[in-house]
């Protein structure tokens, strides 16, 4: 694509790294075939191909953001299934990270949808203020239905239905300090405790702590670390997304100089996407680039690191279907696609995968809070094809696919370690029924 900004544009880095991107796009529209919200909504501009054309146009005028480019980026979900298609390498995520930092500096949103954003900036990314939210959570509920005819409440509406009426206490094991492997040693990791994952169902980080260490891995939960910045840096609130970047970097630089680690390991892989993209979004910062670079490089979903290591027979075998569910972060924002389906099938599992695989369910960070509508269509969508499998269980790799999937499936949904961790040995995980789980001990 030709692209026509000036030399002084150009001098802004950021401005110089999209015109690169632009410059790639062909304009071919092979990735419109596969983006949700064009199969959804059927509009060009709801495409990643009319997105690109609207971030250009408005870049290259070094114009504000206006209502019509918000509405068309905001209903895209970052689900990165463009980047997956496209030909000629065009890096989207890059691009429309850039346009929503920009959109941040330039629009001003209307009131409501500003304090929505800001709260959930204020409230997600923070452990102990999203568990006590979710707990006052259970007062609005009564409330969902005169919300969701409010239009402008709509996503607090969401917000009510998506929050689980009960939680599950907080876990020792997420606390810092480090949890020796048993046996002989096969390395050394750090993993990430994250933030919303380690409130709605920190059993999944236990099952990956418990599973490491039976294997030989020693699992160490460094001080300080805490959420990716993932959920901020979708909204475009980019100096709170590198605050946390660069705090994470700083507690796994010292973990690293403290004893060496062979991979940091991330059990949601929207935060590894992110994490493994530390590296791109501190490069302009001296101080921090090669660290970041070096902790990205060391970023690895929990998944990638099992299926490099010797695993011995699994203890039962199972024989249950699952329905793999890939994450859009796992499959097309870190390109795995094979390895949590080898390690369930190894383990004794019968895997099936839904159609249509490649569409994202909905959830994409709080696009299911701030985009209620598309986002349900996507849902229900897949868990027809979910349930079109005819599997007893559902396993995927995200804690958002968890919560979205779960709030309208008819079967259990649980993080693939979960099922890995019982099959080599580990507890059965909660709700999931002796009759789903017929082990062949
Ligand atoms: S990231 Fe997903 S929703 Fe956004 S343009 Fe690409 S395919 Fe479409
Ligand atoms: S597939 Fe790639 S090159 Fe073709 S229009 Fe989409 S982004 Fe551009």
């Amino acid at each position: 694509m030709q692209t026509n900004f000036s030399l002084a544009q150009l001098a802004d880095p950021h401005v110089a790294e999209s015109e690169k991107i632009l410059r790639k796009c062909v304009h071919c529209g092979f990735c419109t075939a596969t983006c949700p919200t064009y199969v959804t909504l059927g509009n060009e501009l709801d495409s990643p191909r009319g997105r690109i054309y609207l971030i250009k146009d408005m870049l290259e005028n070094g114009r504000p953001a206006d209502k019509e480019i918000v509405t068309h980026i905001d209903r895209c979900l970052s689900c990165l299934a463009c980047m997956t298609t496209c030909p000629s390498g065009v890096n989207y995520m890059h691009l429309v990270d850039h346009a929503r930092a920009h959109i941040e500096q330039t629009y001003k949103r209307p009131l409501l949808d500003r304090l929505t954003r800001a709260m959930l900036a204020l409230v997600l990314p923070y452990p102990n203020r999203f568990r006590a939210a979710l707990k006052l959570a259970g007062l609005g509920r009564p409330f969902i239905g005169l919300f969701e005819k409010l239009p402008a409440l709509k996503p607090v509406a969401a917000m009510l239905k998506l929050a689980p009426s009960s939680l599950p206490p907080a876990s020792p094991k997420a606390l810092p300090g480090m949890h020796a492997g048993q046996g002989a040693k096969h390395g050394r990791v750090a993993i990430l405790t994250g933030c919303a994952q380690s409130v709605l169902d920190p059993a999944i980080n236990d099952a990956a702590i418990s599973l490491l260490t039976r294997l030989g891995v020693e699992v160490v939960v460094p001080e300080g670390e805490g959420c990716c910045g993932a959920l901020v840096h979708h909204m475009g609130r980019e100096d709170q997304a590198l605050a946390s970047a660069r705090r994470n970097v700083d507690v796994w630089t010292r973990a690293i100089d403290q004893g060496g680690l062979d991979a940091i390991v991330i059990a949601a892989s929207g935060c590894g996407t992110t994490i493994k993209d530390y590296g791109f979004m501190l490069r302009l910062d001296p101080a921090y680039a090669e660290k970041a670079a070096r902790v990205s490089s060391l970023a690895k979903d929990v998944t990638e690191y099992l299926a490099a290591l010797d695993l011995p027979e699994p203890l039962r075998k199972p024989g249950t279907v699952v329905a793999y569910h890939s994450a859009c972060s796992m499959q097309h924002g870190q390109k795995i696609t094979r390895q949590p389906k080898e390690l369930l099938a190894k383990a004794g599992f019968v895997v099936r995968e839904p159609r249509e695989g490649h569409l994202c369910c909905g959830s994409a960070g709080t696009y299911n809070i701030l985009q209620p509508e598309i986002s349900s269509k996507l849902r229900d969508r897949k868990v027809k094809n979910i349930e079109a499998t005819g599997a007893s269980v559902v396993a995927t790799g995200n804690i958002g696919c968890i919560t979205q999937i779960a709030s309208a499936a008819r079967l259990p949904v649980v993080h693939t370690i979960k099922l890995l961790d019982w099959a080599y040995g580990g507890p059965k995980p909660e709700g999931l029924s002796d009759s789903i789980l017929t082990a062949a001990e």
